[in-house]
């Protein structure tokens, strides 16, 4: 079986590398919040060209402690996109703020910044965009709205590790950037992380007190934080990869090339606007044939997967929002249609080339 993400083929090539850190950390019996965790903070600070990044223990923490620290709470609303995983909202509703969702760009699957303004009211208080798949929303429009506004911009960059928009990185544009290093994830380690990169070095104060139980000296707490911490071991296996993501980047662009030869005529492939870098998290294409690729791709040995088959605004845990089928048609029509195909750096060209011909000949 081909499956959506090889990592033992990646890691059979990074072997050494990590057994090495990993052996380092495990000599010097320090876990948490030690040198590797702070050499990764800075080289992805560098690596985005903001002053700081704050290792926390997932990206679902990342979302809510940059929530909670930009000081948005119960009766404020977060606006949002419906066509992402569950942990954006999670992350707000956490808070004791409202998502309010914003149907999205067809092309991107990212919000509809033409539909944003119309969802600001009195107590709106940030834009919460998610990179889905790799590719950037349009950050320059919605860094104008909420500047307009006065609304704070928190990316949700899971997906997006090195996505670009006019040569600036994703997570670069707002109030803080928030990257999971789940181990699928484009930058991925081997168990769960995450990471908040910002300009602000009063609000990192802030934020790196949060993610250890609000205290910035051993025993001395000055608020209610949380136990979110990246670990060392993490760091260290991060490091490894961190050196080689624009390369693995590149790989994903290859492949997502291929795919586009060789699918284009036949089903929607994925769009990457003028601008725009995308590092195909995922490779998702449109078809209203969906189900039945899926069905004959795995009769052939090929992993497929639809992201994401319910919108959130139609999930049973959010019921309490009020939100109805027919709110966002375009978030509807996508979870109806979307299929992510087999994507990572090491994907082999045959693969892709069987997949395509499998899915050319069912549409
Ligand atoms: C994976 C993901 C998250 C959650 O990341 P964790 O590190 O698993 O908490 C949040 N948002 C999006 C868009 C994701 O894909």
């Amino acid at each position: 079986m081909i499956p959506m993400v090889d990592l033992k083929k990646q890691f059979q090539e990074i072997k050494d590398e990590v057994f090495e850190v990993i052996t380092k950390i495990l000599e010097s019996s320090q876990y948490i919040l030690g040198p590797h965790v702070s050499a990764f903070e800075r080289q992805v600070a560098d690596y985005h060209s903001v002053l700081e990044a704050i290792g926390v223990a997932s990206c679902t923490d990342a979302l809510h402690l940059s929530i909670d620290a930009l000081g948005i709470g119960k009766g404020d609303e977060v606006i949002t996109t419906p066509f992402t995983f569950f942990a954006t909202a999670e992350a707000i509703l956490y808070t004791g703020a409202q998502p309010v969702f914003v149907d999205i760009d067809p092309d991107t699957f990212n919000i509809d910044v033409t539909q944003l303004e119309e969802k600001i009211t009195e107590k709106t208080k940030a834009i919460l965009p998610v990179h889905l798949f790799g590719h950037m929303a349009d950050m320059e429009k919605i860094s104008g709205i909420a500047k307009k506004y006065g609304l704070k911009v928190i990316e949700d960059c899971a997906q997006s590790f090195g996505a670009e928009l006019n040569g600036k990185k994703a997570g670069s544009f707002g109030d803080t950037g928030c990257f999971s290093f789940y181990p699928s994830k484009n930058l991925g380690g081997y168990g769960d992380g995450g990471l908040i990169i910002l300009k602000d070095s009063v609000m990192a104060d802030t934020i790196r007190k949060l993610r250890n139980h609000g205290s910035g000296r051993s025993y001395i707490h000055e608020r209610i934080g949380v136990n979110s911490r990246l670990d060392e071991i993490q760091a260290g296996i991060l490091l490894v990869k961190l050196k080689r993501i624009d390369d693995y980047n590149r790989k994903r662009r290859q492949k997502a090339a291929l795919y586009n030869e060789l699918l284009s005529d036949k089903v929607k492939c994925p769009v990457e606007k003028t601008g725009a870098y995308h590092v195909y998290h995922q490779y998702t294409i449109i078809s209203q044939r969906r189900d039945e690729i899926q069905k004959r791709l795995k009769e052939n040995g090929f992993s497929s997967v639809v992201y994401y088959p319910v919108p959130l605004h139609l999930q049973e845990a959010l019921t309490f929002l009020g939100y109805k089928q027919g709110d966002f048609p375009v978030a509807e029509k996508a979870a109806r249609e979307v299929l992510s195909l087999p994507m990572y750096p090491e994907l082999e060209e045959s693969a892709i080339i069987k997949i395509a011909e499998i899915i050319r000949d069912v549409v």
